[in-house]
């Protein structure tokens, strides 16, 4: 299929809310000095033109990354250490000023590693593969594979480095990802029990994301969390209208600060209305001990 480009939608809401909670987990991975290892096995292109044609068609990273890029630098004092850090991020990529290049979550997950860390980069779209190879070319910690994605997540776990994370961030154009996604990220979690998985889904006004969140409830282990952030879409909206994280094997601690900077982005990113952001455990104990 592969007619999904990340491009329209680089720095959009969703895309803010997921890379700030990557960031929460990375800076886990780096508070001790054991190396790990990243597997994103929906890697995209890495770095994003914001000036470019797709992403102006669609001009929603206005409603994304344009917004922390523009408060003022007080403001941006009293953020949450998660969103200063892209703020930070993006701020570095463009020393010219503005936020024309955006951080895909490869080039996030490279600037987390230190020398003995290792990030392994999958794409099955041959323009967005071809990009990510010319971008990893000067890196001999990264690789880049080229299958499908959730036959990657399992395939590739648990990595020769045991300490690390697995992002699966599909387009979601297929009904049946709903189901397998899943499927595929509670199977890659029991072959790696070391592992932290992270699974991004669509919030959609119809609801299509509901059996992909009954089963974490029902099949991910004791622990897991769900952070949901609602953009406050006025009613009768069309389109992704939030943004969901399922997090099997979260690390110490990462809870309390996903959950202040959920609570900081349903403020930031507001639509129409109040955002809002959840945060809860999901996961049934037998998963844990199956
Ligand atoms: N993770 C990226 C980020 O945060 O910057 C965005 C990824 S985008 C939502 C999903 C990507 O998955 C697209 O680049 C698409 O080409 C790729 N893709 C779609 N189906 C795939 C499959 N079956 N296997 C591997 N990649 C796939």
């Amino acid at each position: 299929m592969l007619s999904y480009q990340h491009g329209y939608h680089a720095g959009n809401a969703a895309d803010v809310h997921k890379h700030v909670v990557l960031g929460v987990l990375l800076e886990r991975l780096r508070a001790k000095a054991k190396p790990f290892c990243v597997l994103d096995v929906h890697a995209g292109r890495a770095v994003y033109d914001l000036t470019g044609d797709q992403a102006r068609k669609t001009g929603e990273f206005e409603h994304g990354i344009a917004r922390l890029m523009a408060m003022d630098a007080q403001a941006a004092r009293a953020l949450p250490a998660p969103l200063s850090a892209l703020r930070e991020m993006v701020r570095t990529m463009n020393p010219q000023g503005g936020f024309k290049r955006y951080p895909g979550s490869p080039e996030l997950a490279r600037a987390a590693l230190r020398a003995d860390d290792r990030l392994v980069v999958n794409e099955l779209h041959p323009a967005e593969c071809a990009a990510l190879v010319r971008w990893s070319k000067a890196d001999a910690r990264v690789s880049v594979h080229q299958r499908d994605a959730l036959e990657a997540a399992t395939a590739l776990v648990p990595p020769k480095i045991r300490r690390g994370l697995l992002l699966i961030d599909p387009p979601y154009e297929v009904k049946d990802d709903y189901r397998a996604v899943p499927a595929a990220a509670v199977a890659a979690a029991r072959k790696w029990p070391e592992g932290i998985v992270m699974v991004w889904y669509p919030v959609l006004p119809d609801g299509r994301q509901a059996p992909l969140i009954e089963d974490f409830e029902r099949t991910a282990p004791a622990g897991a969390l769900i952070s949901q952030l609602d953009f406050g879409r006025a009613a009768g909206s069309t389109g992704v209208i939030g943004s969901g994280v399922a997090i099997i094997h979260p690390p110490w601690q990462a809870d309390a600060d996903i959950a202040t900077a959920g609570e900081a982005l349903a403020r930031l990113l507001r639509r129409e209305r109040p955002g809002r952001h959840r945060l809860r455990q999901i996961g049934n104990k037998a998963a844990a001990a199956s």
